[in-house]
């Protein structure tokens, strides 16, 4: 390359990177993996180390993360908050160590690794031991003001225990993968475009204008650094770790102290196994150098700090061929395409079939039956097609078409302007159908156990089922004569159906599939209204006002409840017997929702009568002894064994004044009469 061109090619990948910066941080919607990015911007840096006169006070290099948008207030950093270096390899990594060890001269170090969490750094400002305000890094020297966000997040205390007059705790908001695969499948169930990683949901989440849709999010949050404070002297990484557990904040536990990088480089690789079983997605990790002295004499370029790297690990990415592309159906009659693909090894599984999300997908991405691709797993079980490889391509691959009609059925199907899903119209559909059944008798809804898809699928192949309430009518004879049933296998599936009667109202509203309608949100809405009666009889204003239900929970429950056909199922579900009522128990809100918790020691601002009831009140269950599923243990003076059990396991711990603290997290007041 000329210099010419080389300056054409600069341009060209500031232009890109600007533009993929803005995708993924300001959208929360990346268009390219965060390799192919990585590598790209490699190419940024060598390009400029080259011809350092090149280098620009806006070039990508030279700033931290992306614009800010609007929507928040803004709010400058007391001191910046910067990103990290990145190393792809082990010997990358030696380099780093040796540049290091020649800038202090040869002195002894040590590191801290940590693991790095795939979230978004905040930075969290206490005074006087309060919580006032948290800040998203933003483009590193000014954030967005998230404070009423961050509220919601359960593991960041509201209050810690110190008097200092201004303290400033950084660390990492991340998705659990569990809240990731069950935010993602909700999106898809709701027809809406799911996040492409744990980050992009945590940043979107997080970066809500409504707190209430934070809250619902399940987020939380590592601490691992300290930003500008004053009146606390720490010497070291280490140190800090242990006074940021002591503030009751969650520390990851995964991190390990070295003095040489060979250790550092074998600590390291012994996650190359592991690290997908963890309950929280990393894409690498850090190392610090632990000395707070020596960090400060490494000091910081205007982007990243001289004393830190980022080892990233090598993306979960596999080569295949796409053999072939089938089309499945949703409970609401979506058709997605997914590829079936050449079986290949990827994250400690062997992959088939990968998701190519809809018809708009394949089209943009050019992907053709036939096709070497590339595919990935972004912290979710479901791989994706990211991409095919052109040069691979031999003029035998085939352009993929939706189905013009139902795959299952053979009824029409249509794609409504706007929309990037195309469905099947038919009620009568037997995949959608299936679908719904499933949803219904899955284990948060009615759980039904026996009721497996092969079964359902014979049940409405005999005209035995039409729509969920048909489960009720099934008789013994009806059932021994599918293949597979024998006598005792029918008595315990009529046995399981008849418990799920007593399942109570807050499930049969998750399990009849309404868009929206989670199980939380089942929860809140049998407990405020009590019986179905009055929840069909509910306005759309009688439903926004109970906290925590949003404006598209409340549309979608009139929606459904305005049809008569849905209607006609909730009435034959009763008069089978399946119970429609529930405690009448108005939450104050859902604080506490799915919360398990254990109060111990003496409470001195209530009694613990009055503690287990603000709990319940909120959502939450209060159970007497800390076991692996307690999620929360709130400890008084003088806590006993149970304090001494719950830190053994590791489980949340919060002090009384923090517990007043949740209480006070009211994301919406009580607006209805009872
Ligand atoms: P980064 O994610 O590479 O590393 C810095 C960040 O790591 C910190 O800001 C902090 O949030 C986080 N972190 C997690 N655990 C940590 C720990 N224990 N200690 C310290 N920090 C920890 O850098 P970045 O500036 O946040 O983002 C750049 C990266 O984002 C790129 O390397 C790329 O992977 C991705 N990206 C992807 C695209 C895309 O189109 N796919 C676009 C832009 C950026």
């Amino acid at each position: 390359m000329d210099e010419a061109q080389q300056k054409a090619r600069l341009a060209e990948i500031r232009r890109k990177i600007d533009e993929l910066s803005y995708q993924y941080y300001t959208l929360d919607k990346p268009t390219m993996t965060d390799y192919e990015y990585d590598m790209m911007y490699r190419e940024l840096e060598t390009i400029e180390k080259d011809h350092p006169d090149w280098v620009t006070a806006d070039s990508p290099t030279q700033r931290v993360g992306s614009k800010i948008s609007g929507g928040f207030e803004k709010y400058t950093h007391d001191r910046p908050m910067l990103s990290l270096g990145d190393v792809f390899n082990d010997g990358e990594l030696r380099e780093f160590d040796q540049r290091v060890r020649h800038d202090l001269d040869g002195e002894d170090l040590e590191y801290v690794v940590e693991l790095k969490i795939d979230g978004l750094a905040v930075n969290l400002i206490y005074e006087q031991g309060r919580f006032i305000r948290g800040v998203t890094r933003g483009n590193g020297v000014v954030g967005e003001d998230i404070t009423n966000n961050v509220r919601t997040i359960r593991t960041i205390p509201l209050r810690i225990d110190s008097t200092s007059p201004h303290i400033e705790i950084r660390g990492e908001v991340y998705m659990p993968v569990a809240s990731f695969e069950a935010l993602n499948t909700q999106r898809r169930d709701d027809e809406q475009e799911p996040f492409a990683n744990p980050r992009n949901a945590a940043a979107g989440s997080l970066r809500q204008l409504d707190p209430g849709i934070t809250a619902q999010r399940k987020l939380a949050f590592f601490a691992y650094a300290l930003g500008g404070t004053v009146g606390i002297e720490i010497p070291s990484q280490e140190a800090l770790l242990d006074d940021l557990k002591n503030f009751h904040f969650q520390v990851n536990q995964e991190y390990r102290k070295f003095t040489s990088i060979e250790d550092v480089i074998a600590f390291i690789h012994t996650w190359d196994d592991r690290r997908d079983s963890l309950p929280y997605a990393t894409d690498g990790m850090v190392i610090k150098v632990n000395s707070f002295a020596q960090q400060a004499r490494l000091g910081n370029t205007v982007k990243i700090p001289r004393w830190a790297i980022a080892y990233k690990f090598p993306p979960e990415q596999a080569k295949t061929k796409i053999l072939g592309i089938s089309v499945s159906l949703g409970r609401t009659g979506v058709l997605t395409p997914a590829a079936d693909l050449k079986p290949v090894h990827l994250a400690g599984t062997t992959v088939k079939r990968a998701t190519l999300h809809n018809e708009d997908y394949i089209r943009e991405k050019d992907i053709r039956i036939g096709d070497t691709v590339i595919i990935q797993k972004a912290g979710e079980i479901i791989p994706e097609v990211i991409r095919p490889v052109l040069t691979d391509r031999t003029g035998s691959e085939q352009e993929f078409t939706m189905p013009a009609v139902c795959p299952s059925c053979g009824g029409p199907v249509v794609r409504k302007e706007g929309e990037a899903a195309t469905r099947c119209i038919n009620p009568d559909c037997p995949a959608v159908i299936g679908e719904k059944i499933a949803h219904f008798v899955s284990r948060d809804a009615m759980n039904i156990d026996g009721l497996g898809d092969a079964i359902v699928q014979q049940l409405l192949a005999h005209s035995l089922i039409h729509d969920v309430s048909d489960i009720y009518a099934l008789q013994k004879t009806d059932l021994i004569d599918l293949e597979g049933f024998g006598e005792k296998s029918a008595d315990n599936l009529l046995k399981a159906i008849e418990k799920s009667k007593s399942a109570g109202l807050a499930r049969v509203l998750f399990a009849l599939g309404i868009r929206f309608v989670g199980a939380k949100a089942g929860r809140v809405l049998a407990e405020s209204f009590g019986s179905i009666e009055a929840i069909e009889n509910a306005s759309l204003e009688d439903i926004t006002a109970i906290g925590d239900i949003g404006p598209s929970i409340a549309q979608s429950m009139t929606a459904f409840f305005g049809d008569e056909l849905n209607r006609a199922v909730v009435q034959k579900l009763a008069a089978y017997g399946v119970t429609m009522t529930a405690e009448k128990h108005r939450l104050i809100n859902t604080t506490f929702d799915g919360e398990i918790v254990v109060l111990t020691g003496k409470l001195t601002q209530m009694t613990r009568k009055e503690a287990q009831q603000a709990v319940e009140d909120r959502g939450g269950k209060c159970t007497g002894s800390v076991t692996k599923k307690t999620t929360l243990v709130v400890a008084g003076a003088d806590p006993g064994s149970k304090y001494d059990t719950a830190v053994k396991l590791g489980t949340h711990i919060i002090s009384e004044s923090e517990f007043s603290d949740w209480l006070q997290r009211e994301t919406e007041p009580e607006k209805q009469e009872n």
